[in-house]
């Protein structure tokens, strides 16, 4: 149940004086919901000094101001898809008022023609004529010293939404917030000069300088601390759970893991060895196992992964590998099946589309223990699914399994260790907050062999070049992908575009070109994969589906259109499918200009590197965490206060911080502890709170 004293936080908009339905549902379209919590929490993100009050001629474009006009004549339009205009004027010059889908007898009454009125908001130029667009405020000259006196906060806006609205919403929002007992520790909220928290919610709506808005601003700093550290509290509280149950002591000598290694063409990198050591040392402890693998696309996770696992099955238990799709769990068991039987031990697909009796067989086999190693998707955690004993549980989470879901097949045995393998190189504090405090292997090298991809920059108005290039490596034997662009808004104009490029491609390169996107059904999809690894089609057209583990070695060609509208992330991934052999590869970003700043320096540093955790610190960098491209559909938490471009050693602060308090407090009991069971609930980490009861 949520604290009392948080109720107000939690009701909804409506509840709030002059509020209406209307605005309501404009509030929760611009802040993300429609709670007064998510009110609170809409940071503005400038200033607007009201007290700047130019004569018209003085009033520059572009620039917010606030003018003093007599109202000359309106002018009522002639469609209904016309503005009404209204002409003001003052001793220096015009200026026309302009309102869209406006009532005419309001207007005039607001403004009616010969009286004198103040009117505030951005002026723009409009031809060689100055307009204001809807201004914000329109106020009898009696009243504007009160009304218009000084700093403004700006908000991010939606279209529809005065700001008067905004701003009398919040503060009744903040009228309603409750002093809190304080679940920060005194001497970290002295050193930084924290407000309480009620304090730092007024403060930070009622910025009085730039520097205000700065978010390292003492006030704002508070709460984007209380975020993450309800944040790391709650993956503390799962995380110390974890640990304190009893795990198992899994030994092997690793008979299982050599007969396979030694039937490998290649040797192990070396922190595929290290990797492998701190995995197995881990398994050996009799505490329960929970680590993290990461490694960039290629950095041969996999092999380490079979190896952990046959030291499980050689310790006469078993082991499952569970993938985000049925496309990966295939392309998993192809490459660990003959290397474990090779070793004497029994593997199986179950991704719940093989036929009855086949999954009948592996269920009935997995049980009686005969298989020794299970790979699927999420079919695993079916019901049905148990195991004689399993010793390890492989989740291969390319972000889409959520926390209960990695530790759920871990469930299906006892004591069962867990490795999570990620294949998207976060940095370090992103790591924090998706997995908390726990043990990382990384893999930081690629396994030898491999060629750095050749990256070039083009415009795209290169294109026919770029195809002219295409078509001579494909006579020379290549496979290439083409990805087209994501058009935000429009999954159709995604589609569209992908569809118009396969057919360009196929009147060049008749019956060689192959199209996926996310329309289709599963089975023609992995059609077009199948036709494009295995012949006829030596391109694949796609759309951004292209899964982030598809391995086609012999493909050396990567074209990316409108490589500016990608994330750098996202872009690394997608390079990542070519260079996985020999082969010299090559990789063509085209874009199309003119393209900001921050789209050059992201093309640039894939020019650069070829190292994904560089490439992934310079995301954060570049664009913050916030707007990491994938993030979304990551599972990374989208933190609303804090920005980890900024708060980084915050985070860190906070992870000690969280440690600390469940050593001295584990149920959350003492007073502190119950003033961070608020914390939790405050930011809707219910889920921890539920784990300490049961706990
Ligand atoms: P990941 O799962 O990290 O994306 P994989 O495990 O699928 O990468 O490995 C990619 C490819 O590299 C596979 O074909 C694998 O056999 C190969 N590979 C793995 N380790 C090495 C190594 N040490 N040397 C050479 N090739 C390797
Ligand atoms: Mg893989």
């Amino acid at each position: 149940m949520r604290p009392a004293p948080l109720f107000p936080l939690f009701s909804g908009l409506e509840t709030l004086a002059g509020v209406g339905a209307a605005t309501v549902k404009t509030l929760t379209r611009l802040i993300g919901g429609g709670r007064i919590v998510d009110l609170l929490w809409h940071l503005p993100t400038g200033l607007i000094d009201r007290s700047t009050t130019p004569s018209i001629a003085e009033a520059r474009p572009h620039a917010m101001a606030t003018l003093t006009v007599r109202v000359v004549e309106h002018g009522p339009p002639r469609s209904r898809r016309q503005p009404w205009r209204i002409l003001c004027e003052d001793a220096s010059g015009e200026i026309i008022l302009v309102f869209f889908n406006a009532r005419g007898d309001w207007l005039t009454k607001v403004l009616p023609p010969g009286e004198v009125r103040v009117v505030s908001g951005m002026v723009e130029a409009y031809g060689e004529a100055l307009q204001m667009v809807h201004p914000d405020y329109i106020v009898e000259p009696a009243a504007a010293a009160e009304t218009l006196s000084g700093m403004e906060p700006v908000y991010p806006m939606t279209a529809g939404l005065a700001p008067k609205l905004l701003l009398k919403a919040l503060h009744a929002a903040i009228e309603r917030a409750p002093a809190l007992d304080e679940w920060l520790d005194p001497a970290l909220r002295q050193r930084n000069c924290w407000p309480s928290w009620r304090d730092a919610l007024a403060t930070v709506h009622a910025p009085a300088s730039e520097a205000d808005l700065a978010p390292t601003a003492p006030a704002r700093a508070r709460l984007a601390y209380d975020e993450l550290l309800a944040n790391q509290l709650a993956l503390a509280v799962v995380r110390r759970r974890w640990r304190r149950q009893p795990g198992r002591a899994t030994r092997a000598e690793g008979k299982m893991a050599k007969r396979v290694l030694e039937r490998l063409t290649f040797t192990l990198t070396v922190s595929q060895d290290q990797a492998l050591a701190e995995i197995t040392a881990d398994m050996a402890q009799p505490a329960r196992m929970l680590r993290l693998l990461q490694g960039d696309v290629g950095s041969g996770k996999t092999v380490v992964a079979l190896l952990a696992m046959l030291h499980a099955v050689e310790a006469g238990a078993q082991a499952a590998l569970m993938a985000p799709t049925e496309l990966l769990a295939r392309q998993h068991l192809a490459t660990i099946g003959k290397l474990a039987e090779a070793a004497g031990v029994r593997t199986q697909l179950l991704t719940g589309r093989e036929k009855e009796g086949a999954r009948r067989a592996t269920i009935e086999g997995v049980a009686a223990g005969e298989i020794g190693i299970v790979v699927g998707t999420h079919a695993l955690l079916q019901d049905s699914v148990t195991f004689r004993d399993l010793a390890l549980a492989v989740i291969d989470e390319q972000h889409r399994f959520g926390v209960d879901q990695r530790l759920a097949l871990a469930s299906k045995g006892e004591r069962t260790d867990v490795l999570v393998m990620s294949a998207t190189p976060i940095p370090r504090t992103l790591t924090l907050t998706a997995y908390g405090d726990l043990d990382v292997s990384r893999l930081t090298e690629k396994p030898p062999g491999r060629r750095p991809v050749d990256t070039r920059v083009l415009p795209v108005d290169r294109l026919e070049e770029v195809t002219v290039a295409l078509g001579r490596m494909l006579a020379s034997g290549a496979k290439a992908y083409w990805v087209c662009p994501l058009v935000e808004e429009s999954e159709t104009l995604d589609l569209a575009a992908a569809q118009a490029r396969h057919a360009s491609l196929a009147a060049n390169f008749p019956g060689r070109v192959g199209l996926v996107h996310g329309r289709m059904k599963t089975a023609e999809r992995d059609a077009a994969m199948r036709a494009f690894r295995d012949g006829p089609a030596s391109v694949l057209v796609a759309t951004t589906v292209i899964e982030v583990g598809v391995d086609v070695p012999a493909a050396t060609v990567m074209v990316i259109e409108h490589a500016e509208r990608f994330g750098l992330a996202q872009l690394h991934q997608l390079r990542g499918r070519v260079g996985r052999s020999a082969a010299a590869s090559t990789c063509i970003l085209l874009y199309a200009p003119p393209i900001g700043e921050a789209a050059r320096a992201r093309l640039a540093v894939l020019r650069q590197t070829d190292d994904g955790f560089r490439i992934a610190e310079e995301d954060l960098r570049l664009r913050g965490a916030g707007d990491l491209l994938g993030v979304k559909q990551s599972g990374l938490p989208a933190f609303r206060l804090a920005d980890l471009a900024v708060h980084a050693d915050l985070l860190a602060t906070a992870a000690d911080d969280a440690r600390l308090i469940l050593e001295r407090d584990p149920e959350l009991t003492a007073e502190r502890g119950r003033a961070l069971r608020t914390l939790l609930y405050l930011f809707e980490r219910d889920a921890a709170i539920r784990t300490l009861r049961a706990g």
